[in-house]
This record gives C-alpha cells, sequence and structure tokens, in this order.
C-alpha cells in the first residue's frame, strides 16, 4: 500500500512574517491518519483550527491566505509546496502570529525542517484526486490573458510561463516544466526564492506590506538588474519560484494531484480559482488509492525517505 505521511517528531521554526515583519514561531506536529493538514493559531484567547481546503482561502492579492472565521493565518503557500514536496498528508502546525515565517524566501528551509524531524509512514492509504479530464480557467484577453489548467496525467508534473517585461527577468528561462516523478523537488524548485521590485516594495511597505522582506529573503530588482549581490540561485530562479507557488496553493486541496498542471501568468488567485472550478465539476475527477505501491507514479512511492 502506498500509505499517507506524517512527521516522525516535532520540529519548530523561528522566523518573521514577510508582509507583517512579526515574529512568528512555527511547531510543526505529527497528526493521525486521514486528518490532514491544520493550522493552529495558538496565539488566540482560544486556540483556532484552520484546516487547508480551497474554500478556506479568503485572500489572495499578495500570497495564500487561509481563514476560519476572523482567524487567519497568511502565506501557506511556501510550506505548503514543501509538503507537497515531501508528500506530507497530515500535520498540525502550531503558529504564533498570522503569517507564516518567510525564511530564507524559498521553501528549502522548511523541506530541511520536515527532513529532520523525520517522515513516518502511516498505517492508511495515500489519498490522491486523479484528473479525469481538463478542467481551465482563463482571464483577459491578447497581452493581457492568463489561464491555467489541469488535465489527465498519471503523475504530477507542472509547466509554467511567465512574461515580465524587465530586463533582468527576460534574459532568464521564462518557462519551466517540472516532473515530480523526476523525484528532484528538493533540489531543483525548493530553493527558488520570492522576487520583488524595488518601487513595488516601496509602495508596499508604504501600505504597511512586505516589513519584513528583505535581500535575505527576497530577489530585490531595480528597473534593470538583481540587487542581490549573491545573484541567481537557478538561471530561471523566476520561474521556477512560480512552480513553488503552484505546488503550494495547489496542495491547498488538502490531497496530493494526479495531473498535468500547465499555466500562462497564472498566480495565487487564478490557482485557488482553478481548485474551486474543478470541485465544481465532480465528473471531472476521481479519488485513488495506490494498494500495491508498486503500481503507484513515478515519484510518489519513493517522494522522500521515510525513516
Ligand atoms: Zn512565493
Amino acid at each position: 500500500m502506498l500509505a499517507q505521511r506524517t512527521l516522525k517528531s516535532l520540529t519548530r521554526a523561528v522566523g518573521v512574517g514577510l508582509h507583517s515583519g512579526q515574529r512568528v514561531e512555527l511547531t510543526l506536529r505529527p497528526a493521525p491518519p486521514d486528518s490532514g493538514i491544520v493550522f493552529r493559531r495558538v496565539d488566540l484567547p482560544q486556540p483556532v483550527d484552520i484546516a487547508i481546503s480551497p474554500e478556506a482561502v479568503t485572500d489572495t492579492r499578495l500570497a495564500s491566505t487561509i481563514s476560519s472565521g476572523s482567524a487567519k493565518v497568511l502565506t501557506v503557500e511556501h510550506l505548503m509546496s514543501a509538503c507537497a514536496g515531501l508528500g506530507i498528508d497530515n500535520l498540525v502546525i502550531d503558529i504564533t502570529a498570522e503569517e507564516v515565517p518567510i525564511l530564507d524566501g524559498s521553501a528549502s528551509s522548511f523541506v530541511f525542517l520536515l527532513q529532520s524531524a523525520g517522515i513516518a509512514l502511516q498505517p492508511a492509504p495515500k489519498r490522491f484526486v486523479r484528473i479525469l479530464k481538463p478542467v481551465e480557467v482563463r482571464e483577459g484577453e491578447g497581452p493581457n490573458v492568463k489561464w491555467a489548467r489541469l488535465s489527465p496525467y498519471e503523475g504530477y508534473k507542472l509547466s509554467f510561463e511567465i512574461d515580465f517585461d524587465h530586463p533582468a527577468v527576460d534574459s532568464t528561462g521564462q518557462r519551466v516544466e517540472f516532473d515530480m516523478g523526476s523525484g528532484a523537488y528538493s533540489r531543483d524548485i525548493a530553493r527558488a526564492r520570492t522576487f520583488g521590485f524595488t518601487k513595488d516594495v516601496e509602495m508596499m511597505r508604504a501600505n504597511g506590506l512586505a516589513l519584513g522582506g528583505g535581500l535575505d529573503n527576497a530577489i530585490v530588482m531595480d528597473d534593470y538588474k538583481v540587487l542581490n549581490s549573491e545573484g541567481l540561485r537557478y538561471n530561471d530562479e523566476f520561474v521556477k519560484h512560480k512552480i513553488l507557488d503552484a505546488m503550494g496553493d495547489l496542495y491547498l486541496l488538502g490531497k496530493p494531484l494526479l495531473a498535468a498542471y500547465s499555466a500562462f501568468r497564472s498566480g495565487h488567485a487564478m490557482n485557488n480559482k482553478l481548485l474551486r472550478e474543478l470541485l465544481a465539476q465532480p465528473e471531472a475527477y476521481e479519488i485513488v488509492t495506490f494498494d500495491d505501491e508498486k503500481s503507484a507514479p513515478k515519484g510518489f512511492a519513493t517522494l522522500a525517505r521515510a525513516w
């Protein structure tokens, strides 16, 4: 049986929120089979649980925010991406403020945390959402068009294309395809950092946003070039970060996808819209498990070492 996964022991991280600039502590705890991934705001007078789901997403303007009542957690996508990359099904995430720490701006610190806690196999079959027919969302016309699509594929692969009019971005790869079957998430995707432009950062700060952002947790560009002295981690780091984000946004479905995702200029809002469109078409998917690990698509049985 291809089994569900949680952590072997609990692990902690401390950092600041990208937008709030607030200090925040995360404690990642093992959770029982079929309980899914749940954020727990432990700083509120009564702790509030927020289970991940497409419907829990209430704001996608700068990052993916999930809510339950008035309790919310901002910027969940990089941690969710690490969970997707390592195949974590069940987890409780205690958080002491309303924003997940940005750490180094990528998912690699979360991957390291999860790997160091150890990954445990659980006595329940891992459930996948297998796409049976294409589902697409699309916005805009001509040069403003953007779209995202899920198509049938017995595995999980993502292809993304960006179209920025900026000299530092245009000189890098603008299209990337990543297949989970490669087993290379940690190496090829997880290290890609978030990015921003100085002029936007100034505007965001004036509005009380990006207060925790800087050169140690983002690629920052002026009108011409990358300002980080160490340069880029990958030649195509920008578009790889969009894949990282999409993996995190799509993992809010609550189960891993068996699908090919493709997108042009999509972002958090459109990724969430795609999940909601999928759920609105029950004939477009089915839930599957694998009795025999060997029959599971490449990349899932050997997602990460399980101790
Ligand atoms: Zn991101």
